[in-house]
């Protein structure tokens, strides 16, 4: 018979295996009742928090390794699109089992990226139950100068890094709903499980973006969130949204542009800024080698609107014009 305290030591070994680092940018990591970290001075706490279910935010059969790769990555991403400098981090994990194979893998998926971006693991909580885990993170950002939601104004252009559609047409292709070639689905599949947080970007648009935001939603929604907080609408051009070569060759499919413009998990920045600091943002993105696309317009109103060449509104699969009107 297990009895409590056998349950609790193999609960703390659990941690101490597994979960237990130094803490560099930590007064006080692991162990203790509670972290402590200390602040700098003239600097805001950013503080975001994202919870992964398995069967909700990922397929059960996912590789633990790519998991705690993406659990840390989703929170890195909301830390990039405040401009936040990401340190610290807590983990929240559910498990119905103990498999010390799994626990080891998902936890090189996250120390790998939290080395990577210099986050430190200060603490958590660890529990039995449905497979799930929240990520907590802290980061800094120079006090007042954080990204907003709510700073997009008529006349500012929209952009968005990177490419935008590959997660969710692996997403879509495991639903049926497009079928991809198999070297394409593994990968577009990548960008789903392992996305890349655009950290640099977002601390590096700190006086340039008028607003930001990642997409997770999915691009129009996503805009559609800077829209209702900044009180604008937005037109975007079809024609200019980045794709990859995998997006290009189904985004001439209802079931694809879905994906591609309504779809999330991309985890790239969406931003705006006026119009004059094109050439800035063009520099930016030559400094930090990654593309950056300017795909449409803060315009008055509400909604957002997606249209094609020639500026005719483009239909959309469940997702028409009215889903992102405002409510
Ligand atoms: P308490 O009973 O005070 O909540 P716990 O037994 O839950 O303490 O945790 C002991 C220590 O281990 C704490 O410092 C906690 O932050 C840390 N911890 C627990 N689970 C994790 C985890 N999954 N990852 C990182 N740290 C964890
Ligand atoms: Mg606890």
């Amino acid at each position: 018979m297990t009895t409590q305290t056998e349950k609790l030591t193999s609960e703390f070994d659990l941690i101490a295996r597994h979960f237990t680092r130094p803490a560099a940018n930590a007064v006080l990591g692991v162990g203790d009742d509670a972290a402590l970290i200390d602040v700098s001075n003239g600097m805001d706490l950013a503080v975001s928090t994202d919870t992964m279910v398995s069967g909700t935010h990922f397929f059960p059969d996912v590789d633990p390794e790519n998991l705690g790769h993406k659990s840390l990555a989703v929170n890195l991403s909301d830390m990039a699109a405040m401009g936040a400098m990401p340190y610290w981090a807590t983990l929240a994990l559910t498990l119905p089992s103990v498999d010390h194979d799994w626990l080891a893998a998902f936890a090189k998926g996250f120390f790998d990226l939290a080395e990577e971006f210099n986050v430190s693991l200060i603490g958590g909580d660890t529990t039995r139950g449905p497979l799930a885990m929240t990520v907590t993170i802290m980061g800094e950002v120079p006090a007042g100068a954080a990204l907003r939601r709510g700073g997009a104004k008529a006349g500012h252009d929209i952009w968005v890094s990177g490419s935008v559609g590959d997660a969710a047409l692996a997403v879509a292709h495991r639903h049926g709903k497009v079928v991809l070639a198999e070297a394409d689905y593994r990968e577009a599949v990548m960008r789903l499980y392992e996305p890349t947080p655009r950290v640099a970007l977002g601390q590096a648009l700190r006086g340039l973006a008028t607003s930001a935001i990642d997409i997770s939603d999915g691009l129009l929604a996503d805009i559609h969130h800077i829209c209702r907080l900044s009180n604008v609408g937005a037109k975007v051009e079809l024609p200019l949204i980045p794709v990859s070569a995998i997006g290009r060759k189904h985004i001439g499919l209802k079931e694809g542009l879905t994906a591609i413009v309504a779809g999330g998990d991309d985890y790239e920045l969406c931003f705006t800024a006026a119009s004059n600091s094109r050439e800035s943002i063009a520099e930016l993105a030559e400094i930090l080698g990654v593309p950056l696309t300017r795909i449409g317009t803060v315009s008055r109103g509400k909604g957002v609107s997606l249209v094609d060449a020639g500026g005719k509104a483009v239909a959309l699969d469940g997702y028409g014009f009215d889903h992102f009107a405002a409510s």
